[in-house]
């Protein structure tokens, strides 16, 4: 290959305003690929050079190329998923990283690199056809500008003109073209030109680009205060100080040299929840701790998520972090706050600092509604106050107010300058009218940052085109050619299936057989969605691009279309099915003798509920739903599984496996009426057997891929816990004698169950031990193994050395890649299969670290962004909770049945004392109505108590303590409808009300309220676990239930057992 060297010399002004020559050596290529399938060669340019990556669509009605001016502007209408087929050039690239754009840089890399947008990056400046030398005297917009002319032409030569090239220019038009470029059909246009001409009736598009020609940019005022050196800018300061006035960050440079000498701190800047006044970010070994950012001066203009620099203050502003609960705080943010609290409540002083400088501005899209007064007083410039209570209300310009002033509505922040008070930002788009189950849901989805099309569009028709045929008239069948190379267990195996009723999606099956050398032998069956969905097809992109399948309460949000999720992937009864098998050989004491993987063809005996198995395993006779002969065929496999799994969980927990609360609920659904239950999930023997197949498959999976793939299998590793979230929970155990010892996995699992053992009478007292210590536990992630030493891939909470998502491909990315991982190993050792082969010429995915490293990041933003969203729903009302908190102006409960947390005030604003009467009464009704001869005497962290004037004793609530509470509903304009909890008394079991007020004079108040309570709810006895369980059903439908489902929402878990 020939190579040209060139020297490429310009001048950048760094930050301090320093004037640097830079030189760079240019090498110059001839065989830079166009990336299109419309490439004129034979074979195409791209085939050469790089197997998987994206290419410009042959289908598209046009090419576009977009100058600086655009995507300095612009950038957010090139995001929308509307437009494809970009062509980013290097030239502007390069371009920006001289100009320290980063954040711009990388929010385009993101573009070429979803494969929906067809969008490529084109190395057009080491490209000998398309490099364009400086000339004499010419400027660098010139230069730029000629350059991406050369790209458009030679575009427009090697596709032998077949579509039209267009290039987007703020700042040039056709008549800066050369006569020749403009001959051959190179098209100039702005941006609002393009629009008008190709998106006439796409008002989304159009309404962004109003509102973003407006927008003021952080970059463009960082640039603007460099221009403005010395004493300009000195006197410009000065006249702008009017309030609030904000101080200007210190130059980046200074910030850094800061934080190198130790005398500045940098960290995420995170907003308390629980009082929005104070932030904090973590001061690093040297504070020990965090620092405490009070108040929005000493915020200055830092959002929460963004990356800051603090300095500290003098000594004798430092403090003790607020203990009260901020009277706006809802249900959800009280629930983040386990989390967060528990490594930060602090009754010491606390260091204070205040925010110098952002590094990073982490800014997302955020759901808000326009402030309502906004709407009488006109003019076009809105305060939009976000959902999200904890981001600063935003200042937007929109033309019609009236248009979207009852509507939810996606704005994004753009600049914050030091004389504004709220930031400035743009409206990016409408969901809806609020309120509206189908606006709720987007607002859901873009507060998660999955994105709104997976929500409201289907699968796309390229994806769609693929699915195979399976309707019918014409079911699917398997291909016989394809029969032959598989293991056919239809005939020796008996497979079956445990999963909740009416499951669609049937990702795992089951079976076991005792062998005639005394040897058994377990399989575990998993739908072979990689089959089906190959590498980089359109199916795969969108599934890659949705990442895991979104359940909501009462709809879900597939990651493969129908065809495959519901009916030729899932395992369905009586009917043939691929799937990828593991069967162990198992020794008379159940030790694997050896391990078989490969790809099979099963036939499902039957598709059984939890319930029906958990019948059979507990020797019913008949079973509803299963006939005779089939129940006998089934009873001794699920009751030698139970014996087998029962002895890996053993060995598991030997070695350290913790046993975690979940508060993991689920829904009823009643068909046409939505959510009209809300049941806690109830783990019975059968979900833990299956959990434990599903486990042993995982880190059977996970070891084999390791030995294939040191340095580049998916793995799923849960690291060992931060020794400061544990101390909350010390704490809370210490006040009932109790100890935790968390030094490892053995010792919590140890602490926790002697926990359990002492109070097994207690199961809310449990149940809430078992929540703190799962919230304080790091969260589990996907690595790929080359990016960390094999001592940091294990898995802390299942006490494995290997782990990985193997059991769930319909529903999530991560099992799909991994299967493609099995496969290609197995492939390795055995003959190849040709379909097998074509795989592994793609394994240059996993062969690619940061490539797999990505897409794990990927992956973990879209599994937790799931799981919140799951949570987000709700149901209703009267409940038990334990006392978690004791705070200076009331106290936290956490409900164990809904596994959330949410402030109950004994004190208003004002300090004066609002104890519910209902408490006295023992009336629900009676629980906004206050006892108005009483006072409080707060001592946190142990005890409130309330004495009546007239009664000989106060009542007392302590830490632990159980209370009745009341879920009601607060209707909000600019928030969703929210949930809060009402003290209704202390707990019925509780001693200490009678002992405090007598109960003769209780009683009758206390029978009251509980047949008012039998009315309301109807009370399902479930005998088998010997437990009352309440069934709760909402008198009303309520269609506003999303709303009050938010509130569970932050309740987000380490994954528990198969997660
Ligand atoms: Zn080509």
């Amino acid at each position: 290959m020939t190579m040209n060297r060139t020297e490429n010399s310009f001048f950048r002004k760094t930050r301090k305003n320093a004037i640097v020559k830079q030189v760079r050596e240019h090498y110059i290529r001839p065989d830079i690929p166009c990336l299109s399938e419309l490439c004129s060669r034979t074979p195409p340019c791209h085939l050469r050079v790089v197997a998987d990556s994206t290419l410009l669509s042959a289908e598209a009605t046009h090419y576009l190329i977009p100058d600086l001016s655009v995507v300095s502007r612009y950038l957010e209408i090139l995001e929308q998923e509307e437009l494809s087929n970009l062509v980013i050039a290097q030239t502007i690239m390069a371009s920006l990283e001289q100009h320290d754009r980063l954040r711009t840089y990388r929010r385009l890399r993101q573009v070429t690199s979803d494969p929906r947008r067809r969008s490529v990056f084109f190395y057009n400046e080491i490209f000998s056809e398309t490099y364009v030398a400086r000339l004499p005297n010419e400027g660098q917009k010139e230069r730029e500008w000629r350059a991406l002319c050369r790209v458009a032409a030679w575009y427009h030569h090697h596709l032998n003109g077949l579509l039209p090239i267009l290039l987007l220019s703020e700042n040039f038009t056709q008549s800066d073209l050369t006569s020749q470029e403009s001959s051959v059909g190179i098209v100039v246009c702005s941006v609002k030109q393009y629009l008008d001409r190709f998106w006439p009736g796409c008002a989304v598009l159009h309404e962004l680009m109003g509102s973003l020609k407006d927008a003021v940019f952080e970059e463009d005022l960082t640039l603007e205060r460099i221009r403005m050196t010395g004493k300009v800018g000195e006197l410009l300061k000065k006249s702008n100080v009017g309030e609030p006035g904000y101080e200007e960050y210190k130059a980046a440079d200074e910030l850094e040299a800061g934080v190198k000498s130790g005398r500045y701190f940098q960290g995420v800047l995170r907003v308390s929840p629980s009082n929005r006044d104070q932030a904090y970010i973590n001061g690093g070994s040297k504070i020990g701790g965090d620092i405490l950012i009070i108040g929005n001066r000493h915020r200055n203009r830092a959002v929460h998520g963004d990356v800051v620099v603090v300095e500290l203050l003098s000594e004798n502003s430092w403090t003790v972090p607020a203990n009260s609960m901020s009277y706006d705080l809802d249900m959800a943010k009280a629930a983040e706050e386990v989390g967060e609290q528990l490594a930060r409540q602090s009754s010491e002083i606390r260091p204070t600092g205040r925010v110098l400088g952002v590094i990073t501005r982490n800014w997302r899209s955020y759901v808000a509604t326009v402030q309502e007064d906004a709407i009488d007083q006109g003019g076009n410039v809105l305060l939009t106050i976000p959902l999200d209570p904890i981001i600063p209300k935003i200042r937007v310009r929109y033309g019609d107010v009236r248009a979207i002033s009852r509507q939810r509505i996606v704005v994004r922040i753009d600049s914050w300058p030091t004389t504004s008070q709220y930031p400035n930002g743009h409206y990016v788009r409408s969901l809806g009218p609020i309120h509206q189950l189908d606006t709720e849901i987007s607002a859901i989805l873009v507060e998660h940052e999955i994105s709104v099309s997976q929500a409201t569009q289907g699968f796309s028709e390229a994806s769609l085109r693929e699915m195979p045929e399976d309707t019918q008239q014409n079911p699917w069948k398997p291909d016989p050619t394809e029969l032959k190379r598989r293991r056919d267990l239809r005939e020796t195996h008996t497979v079956f299936s445990i999963d909740p009723p009416n499951c669609q999606d049937i990702d795992d099956a089951l079976s076991v057989r005792d062998l005639n050398d005394g040897t058994v032998e377990l399989g575990v069956h998993i739908a072979d969605v990689s089959y089906f969905v190959k590498e980089n097809t359109q199916t795969d992109l969108e599934a890659r691009a949705r990442g895991t399948t979104v359940y909501l309460a009462d709809r879900r949000f597939d990651m493969l279309p129908a065809v495959l999720s519901e009916r030729i992937c899932s395992l369905r009864g009586n009917v043939d099915r691929f799937a990828v098998s593991i069967m162990w050989t198992l020794d008379q004491s159940y030790n694997i003798l050896s391990t078989w993987f490969g790809r099979t063809v099963i036939r499902s005996a039957c598709e059984m509920e939890y319930e029906q198995a958990q019948k059979l395993l507990n020797g019913a006779k008949s079973v509803e739903g299963l006939d005779q002969s089939l129940a006998q065929k089934l009873r001794q496999p699920i009751l030698r599984l139970a014996e087998v799994l029962h002895v890996f969980k053993a060995r598991r927990s030997a070695k350290g496996a913790l046993e975690l609360e979940s508060s993991e609920v689920k829904f009823r659904m009643e068909e046409g009426q939505g959510i009209n239950d809300i049941i806690p999930k109830d783990p019975k023997e059968i979900h833990k057997i299956v959990e434990e197949a599903m486990i042993l498959a995982n880190s059977s999976v996970a070891e084999r891929i390791y030995q294939s793939y040191k340095d580049s299998a998916l793995l799923r590793r849960h690291p060992l816990p931060v020794r400061d979230h544990f101390k909350m929970l010390e704490k809370a155990a210490a006040s009932r004698g109790l100890s935790i010892d968390y030094s490892t996995n053995k010792s919590l699992a140890d602490s926790l169950a002697s926990c359990a053992q002492q109070y097994q009478n207690d199961r809310e007292f449990i149940r809430l031990i078992k929540t703190m210590a799962t919230m304080a536990m790091s969260e589990a992630g996907y690595i790929s193994t080359g990016a960390f030493n094999i001592d940091q891939y294990h898995h802390y909470g299942l006490a494995l050395d290997f782990y990985t998502h193997f059991t769930s491909p319909i529903r999530r990315y991560a099992d799909l890649v991994v299967h493609r991982q099995l496969m290609a190993c197995i492939n390795g050792s055995r003959a190849a299969t040709p379909e097998i082969s074509l795989e592994s010429r793609h394994t240059s995915l996993f062969l690619h670290n940061a490539k797999l490293s990505d897409l794990c990041d990927h992956l973990n933003r879209k599994t937790r962004a799931s799981k919140l969203a799951q949570r987000s729903q709700q149901g209703p009302i009267i409940e038990n909770g334990v006392i978690s908190e004791i705070r200076a102006n009331g106290f936290l409960v956490f409900v164990p049945r809904f596994g959330i947390k949410g402030p109950v005030y004994l004190k208003d604003k004002d300090g004066n004392p609002v104890v519910p009467t209902s408490l006295l009464s023992g009336n629900q009704e009676e629980d906004s109505t206050y006892i108005s001869n009483c006072t409080l005497s707060i001592s946190p962290p142990t005890t409130i108590s309330v004495q009546i004037h007239g009664s000989p004793l106060p009542i007392i609530f302590g830490l632990f303590d159980k209370v009745r509470i009341s879920l009601k509903l607060h209707m909000s304009h600019a928030h969703r409808h929210s949930v809060y909890m009402t003290l209704i008394g202390l707990h019925q079991s509780e001693p200490a009300i009678k002992k405090t007020i007598g109960e003769r004079q209780l009683l009758p108040e206390i029978t009251e309220g509980e047949r008012h309570r039998l009315q309301r709810f109807t009370i399902e006895n479930v005998a088998e676990s010997g437990l009352d369980t309440f069934v709760f059903r909402q008198t009303e439908v309520d269609n506003s239930a999303y709303g009050l489902l938010e509130k569970f929402r932050r309740m987000a878990i380490i994954e528990l057992g198969n997660g």
